[in-house]
């Protein structure tokens, strides 16, 4: 996303509209020595959510979409939830539904799903810190998501290591995804609150788990041992969803 200098009267109607403050208002052209504001879009800021774009505000339309080039297309397709990653068809920032609309059926008895969400708006997260955890998980044994955006630019998948060329392309947030057997969430637990101490910007964790017959959810429990407070949210959908595989 760019602003056409020529054609902004620096109004400042879009200022409010950019989630992580990438519009920068320039009072008056110091170069030229001329009055006239203007807005200028920082580049290596901008997370190319479009929303300054779509939001339609700017009277005399100076903000321009481009079409991005690799690496900078990966901001648009974890910023911009209308825009789906090339390599899973999926929009935003993880699997499809990962986290309150599960259709996939990949959950089953003793498994937990473990999502850590970077970034927030406001915010926002470069890829390299997601770099930490997808390290750290693979060093533990635990099989990555495949159909995750972010295990997918993974470049040794012995390591973890991303690709050197996408760490600092900076999204508005991004989620590392594995599912786990339940026996080893304490020492998963464990591993996030170490990889928190490292981490350069917000992230909060994801726990997917069935409940139980008796209503109650072992993870959340094991969770609240290691010193994790847990906000338990759900979803019940009825008449929707894919048939579950059985494996
Ligand atoms: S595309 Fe998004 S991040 Fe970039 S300037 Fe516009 S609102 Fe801000
Ligand atoms: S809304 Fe348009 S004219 Fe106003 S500051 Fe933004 S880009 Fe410039």
């Amino acid at each position: 996303m760019w602003i056409d200098r020529e054609a902004c009267t620096g109004c400042g109607k879009c200022f409010p509209y950019c989630p992580v403050e990438a519009i920068l208002w320039h009072k008056k052209d110091k170069e030229e020595g001329s009055t006239k504001p203007y807005a200028e879009i920082v580049r290596d800021e901008c997370v190319e959510c479009s929303v300054c774009f779509k939001a339609k505000v700017c009277p005399t339309d100076a903000i321009r979409n481009e079409d991005l080039e690799w690496p900078r297309v990966l901001r648009r397709a974890f910023s911009d939830p209308f825009h789906e990653h090339k390599g899973t068809n999926v929009p935003g920032r993880g699997t499809e539904e990962m986290k309150t609309n599960e259709v996939t059926g990949r959950f089953r008895d003793g498994y937990i799903g473990v999502g850590l969400e970077f970034g927030r708006p406001g915010v926002g997260v470069r890829l390299g810190e997601t770099e930490k955890a997808l390290k750290r998980f693979v060093q533990m044994g635990l099989k990555l998501e495949p159909l995750n955006p972010l295990t997918q630019l993974i470049e040794n998948p012995e390591t973890g290591e991303l690709k050197k060329d996408v760490l600092n392309e900076k999204v508005l947030s991004a989620i590392v995804e594995f599912i786990a057997p339940f026996e080893r969430a304490q020492e998963i637990f464990e591993a996030i609150k170490e990889i928190g101490s490292e981490i350069h910007t917000v992230f909060s964790l994801d726990l997917i788990s069935k409940v139980s017959p008796d209503g109650t959810i072992p993870v959340v429990q094991g969770a609240e041992k290691a010193g994790i407070r847990c906000s338990v949210n759900g979803k019940v959908n009825l008449g929707l969803g894919r048939p579950l595989f059985h494996k």
